[in-house]
C-alpha cells in the first residue's frame, strides 16, 4: 500500500505555514491517481494556501509496480523526477533504458539544442518519443513527437551489446 505523512512546510514566498502530504511510498497499483502525479512531476506540487503560489518540493519515495514486477527508489538528492518517469515508462514497456539513451544520444548529435523522452509504446509497436527543446539552458516540452520502428529499436540493441 501507499504510505504518506503530513508536514509542515513554510512559504518561501509569504512566510505563512501549510501542510504538505509527502509520500513515502506510492503503489501505483492500488493508487492509480498518484501514478499520473509522478508522471507529470505534480507529486512534489506545492500550493501554499495563503497567497496560492506553487512550488516545487521533491522528496525521496519508493515506487511500487506490482502489475510490471519492479520497485524502484527516487532519491531526490540525485535524481530528477522527469527523467525518472521515463525510466518508470520504459520499465513498464519492458524495453531497455541503455538502448532508450543510445536513441535519445544519436538524435541529440543530429538535432543539436534539442532532447527526446521515452513515452509510449503504441499499439502498432513504434516507439514515441516526447521532443524538448533548450532554448533558454532549461528543457522545455514541445507538441512534437519523435517516432521509430520496433526494428529500429531492436537494432539499437543490438549495436550496444
Ligand atoms: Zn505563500
Amino acid at each position: 500500500m501507499s504510505s504518506f505523512r503530513n508536514i509542515k512546510i513554510t512559504c518561501p514566498a509569504c512566510n505563512s505555514e501549510g501542510a504538505y502530504t509527502v509520500w513515502d511510498s506510492v503503489n501505483v497499483d492500488l493508487d492509480p491517481d498518484l501514478k499520473s502525479k509522478v508522471m507529470d512531476g505534480s507529486l512534489f506540487t506545492w500550493v501554499c494556501p495563503n497567497c496560492k503560489k506553487s512550488f516545487n518540493a521533491p522528496y525521496s519515495f519508493l515506487y511500487h509496480d506490482i502489475t510490471h514486477n519492479f520497485m524502484v527508489y527516487f532519491e531526490s538528492e540525485k535524481s530528477h523526477i522527469i527523467p525518472f518517469a521515463e525510466y518508470l515508462r520504459v520499465m513498464e514497456n519492458g524495453l531497455d533504458m541503455n538502448a532508450i539513451a543510445a536513441i535519445a544520444a544519436k538524435f541529440r548529435d543530429e538535432n543539436p539544442q534539442m532532447n527526446i523522452l521515452f513515452d509510449s509504446l503504441t499499439v502498432d509497436k513504434e516507439l514515441l518519443f516526447s521532443v524538448l527543446e533548450m532554448p533558454n539552458g532549461i528543457w522545455e516540452f514541445t507538441e512534437r513527437k519523435h517516432s521509430i520502428s520496433y526494428d529500429e529499436y531492436l537494432r539499437v540493441c543490438e549495436e550496444i551489446k
